[in-house]
């Protein structure tokens, strides 16, 4: 068998979506698990929807979640240019247009959008296809007689070819998902193939892309299957049935109201982009996943399940076990709902298992936005990993750590006063002066002076911890209270239980 490989074929429009991502996934997973190639080819034939930047941030999007291609614009390979528009100049699409024209299986129209409006207003859902080419004045190769269509090309008139989908027949795919999936031809309309400026269309440059780059399995959305009849056609007439991709249509993902769309994100407060994206179009900026503080390898992690799974309980796995478990057949047609609550999950378990380099700058940056600067990296580390099991998004090290930095600002006083005595009060102030001569400031040291008094004073050293933990950070919250004070030093600790026995 030949090499596997396999394409992720982004249009540069906008932001990319999790259904996005998730295509390349089970793309970028498949190929590698079978030993074979990924690619990407940057698919710009409709410059009305072109967007500037948009090209670059798939590329980040992907460098992001660890998944480098084999070939790309960026990457280079044997089989490029990779940009569509690229290859249009090179003039690789025109020969195949022609020889579909020659061998009866594409057509000349030379309506005019004007024209095709018209129509479009007297015939409710016209489509340009079998039941109409050749009546309600449309003006193409088939309706008109031939000098005059050679007449109108001489002129220069502009045209554009479209398919011509034959009258009658069952066009049907095997889908590495769904089985057999049949069309018929006359619910299909003719695809322009190629437009009037010369550039072809979405439908033309994917087979002969998908052919030319030797492609072997193609994963795409499920939005793609009404079109797969036409590109079905296409393989057949110019390059033979036999050298066509194994199809596979990834089922929908479904946010809480149906298909998720961006529009959800902003309505129940999770991100629907890898990254952040900014339209420059509308100058609206959209959150992403990383800027949200998911890590990468939770982010993939959690994609993957969706419309996957291993067959097993399992529902933690690296880049490496997904590429060595993924199988096709366990993918499953129907939608996969994209619930964010699990999402937050994955995160957390990914946060606890990975080490604090693969959050630190993002955690990092978040400090100094917030007016933090962190001087001692390694004490800035550790006390990541203090708090660590209590974060499930990146920003989350900044709430649960601030107290190691900054004195807490507000203290839940309402958790100390209803137990709140004046033993315990004496308790803190002898405290100070206890603190006050520790020359050996450690967690051990500190502990066991702490239950010394406690023991002195007949008060459970337990019933002391929380009003203690309060002083220190603010709130019930917090790894073990002596670990923060040891952190903190003795001056600051001394000086947050005098600022707090004036406020119980
Ligand atoms: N350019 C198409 C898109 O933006 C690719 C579809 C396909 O993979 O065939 O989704």
């Amino acid at each position: 068998m030949s090499k596997v490989r396999v394409r992720f074929a982004p249009s540069p429009t906008g932001g990319l979506h999790l259904g996005g991502v998730r295509t390349v996934l089970y793309n970028y997973l498949f190929a590698k698990n079978k030993g074979g190639d990924f690619i990407v080819r940057i698919e710009d034939t409709d410059q009305t929807r072109f967007v500037d930047g948009a090209e670059q941030y798939i590329f980040d999007c992907l460098k992001w979640c660890g998944i480098e291609p084999d070939e790309s614009p960026l990457h280079g390979g044997n089989y490029g240019p990779y940009r569509q528009s690229e290859r249009k100049e090179q003039g690789i699409y025109q020969q195949y247009a022609d020889q579909l024209i020659k061998e009866g299986h594409a057509y000349y129209a030379f309506d005019t959008p004007e024209e095709l409006e018209q129509i479009r207003k007297k015939i409710p859902n016209f489509q340009y296809n079998q039941h109409y080419r050749v009546a309600f004045g449309l003006r193409n190769s088939l309706s008109l007689p031939e000098n005059e269509v050679s007449n109108l090309i001489e002129k220069g008139t502009p045209y554009v070819i479209r398919i011509n989908i034959p009258k009658d027949i069952i066009i049907s795919l095997k889908d590495m998902i769904r089985g057999e999936v049949s069309f018929d031809s006359w619910q299909i309309d003719d695809k322009v193939l190629l437009k009037a400026d010369g550039m072809p269309t979405y439908h033309l440059a994917v087979v002969v892309d998908d052919y030319l780059m030797k492609i072997t399995h193609a994963f795409r959305g499920e939005e793609w299957l009404p079109s797969a009849p036409v590109h079905v056609l296409l393989w057949k007439y110019l390059f033979g049935l036999d050298k066509m991709p194994e199809w596979a249509h990834l089922p929908l993902i479904l946010g809480p109201s149906g298909k998720l769309s961006k529009r959800d994100g902003a309505k129940y407060g999770f991100p629907v982009f890898a990254m952040n994206w900014f339209d420059p179009k509308t100058n609206e900026l959209t959150e992403g996943f990383k800027e949200k503080g998911f890590l990468p390898e939770a982010f993939i992690n959690l994609l993957a399940l969706l419309g996957w799974n291993a067959g097993t309980e399992q529902e933690l796995f690296t880049k490496e076990e997904l590429i060595e478990q993924f199988s096709i057949d366990r993918v499953h047609s129907g939608g996969a709902k994209f619930d964010y609550e699990k999402a937050k999950w994955f995160n957390h378990e990914w946060i606890k298992k990975s080490g604090t380099d693969s959050y630190k700058l993002q955690a990092k940056a978040i400090f100094e936005a917030n007016g933090i600067t962190i001087t001692d990296d390694a004490k800035f580390e550790t006390i990541l990993s203090l708090v660590a099991d209590r974060c499930t998004l990146i920003p989350d090290f900044y709430t649960q750590a601030i107290f190691f930095f900054k004195t807490p600002e507000t203290l839940d006083a309402d958790a100390v006063k209803p137990k709140w005595t004046e033993e315990k009060k004496i308790f803190f102030t002898e405290w100070i002066d206890k603190l006050q001569l520790i020359g050996n400031w450690e967690l051990v040291t500190l502990e066991d002076n702490f239950k010394e008094l406690a023991t002195a004073k007949n008060i459970k050293p337990g019933e002391l911890q929380l009003p203690f933990r309060i002083m220190l950070v603010g709130g019930k919250f917090g790894p073990p209270v002596f670990v923060i004070a040891a952190a903190i030093g003795k001056e600051e600790t001394i000086k947050r239980i005098k600022n707090a026995l004036q406020q119980f």
